[in-house]
């Protein structure tokens, strides 16, 4: 009883985890997502979900998170970066093929399933979780459920304009979406890539520019210290809104220790509080909250 399965379908990976009653894991297993080959991805999800079962010899509930999210409208997949799911009814297809009701989330709602049931955001009541990584997302738990929204979109601020656009900010870049100055333009790894070619620093990628910051060079450091002020703008919007106990980071620069310092240092100035008690913190379960909130879709009992 109380068995899960978690799934994280990804553009370059599908990752599967089986989750006792208890959150503890009992078998994982990693495949390469069919590249651009929607029935093959189906096929490769259902043979990962018979081997578990057959490994752990336990029939499980099964939670997916993906790219993109289900449009409340039709069901019918969008605004994934994998484009071959959009438009494709994904949760309906994937009931036929496993004989069971399936609960599907977006990959950052996942991310704060995870880490508000037992991770960094455990015992909080109001828990916002943001992938900083390729995108910006971001997803949002209250007393333990995941809010959804009236267009299923709770949580995206990647798309909200970035705050208080300051000189350094300017010319607002453009964004995938057709908008302009999002917030994912300039907290993606590839916006902070571009803004510090844009500053004059040299064409590397996030990790780089963090190693180097690290390791004392200017140009990275100004990079950085550009990033969290727009970073700190950014989630001030988001405690102004819903005024979480805890911000959860994941995603590739999640891994930049120096944030969580100076992020929150710079929250006074723009939150509408006189002190400021949020706590902005690493995702305790890293690269795993994705497939760990996908089998946490379903309760444990
Ligand atoms: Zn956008």
């Amino acid at each position: 009883m109380g068995t899960r399965i978690g799934i994280d379908l990804g553009g370059t990976k599908i990752e599967l985890v089986v989750l006792d009653a208890g959150g503890q894991e009992r078998w994982r297993r990693r495949v390469p997502t069919p590249q651009g080959d929607y029935a093959g991805t189906l096929r490769a999800i259902a043979a990962l979900v018979e081997e578990a079962e057959h490994r752990t010899g336990a029939s499980a509930r099964v939670g997916i998170g993906t790219p993109g999210s289900p449009s409340p409208r039709d069901g019918r997949i969008r605004n994934a970066n994998s484009t071959c799911l959009n438009g494709q009814p994904l949760q309906q297809d994937l009931e036929a093929l496993l004989r069971r009701p399936l609960r599907l989330a977006n990959d950052a709602n996942c991310l704060a399933m995870s880490e508000a049931a037992d991770g960094a955001g455990a015992g909080a009541r109001t828990v916002f979780a943001a992938i900083l990584g390729t995108g910006v997302g971001g997803g949002i738990v209250v007393d333990g459920r995941l809010l959804v929204g009236a267009n299923a979109v709770a949580g995206e601020w990647g798309h909200n304009p970035l705050p208080l656009p300051a000189a350094d900010d300017l010319p607002l870049p453009a964004c995938y979406c057709g908008r302009a100055g999002c917030i994912e333009t300039y907290l993606s790894g590839p916006g902070l890539a571009a803004d510090h070619l844009r500053h004059g620093g040299e064409p590397v990628d996030a990790a780089s520019i963090a190693r180097r910051a690290a390791a004392g060079e200017r140009a990275s450091q100004a990079s950085l210290e550009r990033y969290e002020a727009r970073l700190a703008r950014a989630l001030a919007g988001v405690i102004n809104l819903l005024d979480p106990e805890v911000i959860v980071l994941g995603g590739g620069l999640s891994q930049v220790a120096r944030l969580y310092q100076n992020v929150p240092r710079l929250w006074p100035a723009h939150v509408f509080s006189d002190t400021v008690c949020t706590r902005l913190l690493p995702a305790r379960h890293g690269d795993a909250s994705g497939v760990r909130g996908a089998a946490w879709l379903w309760p444990p009992e």
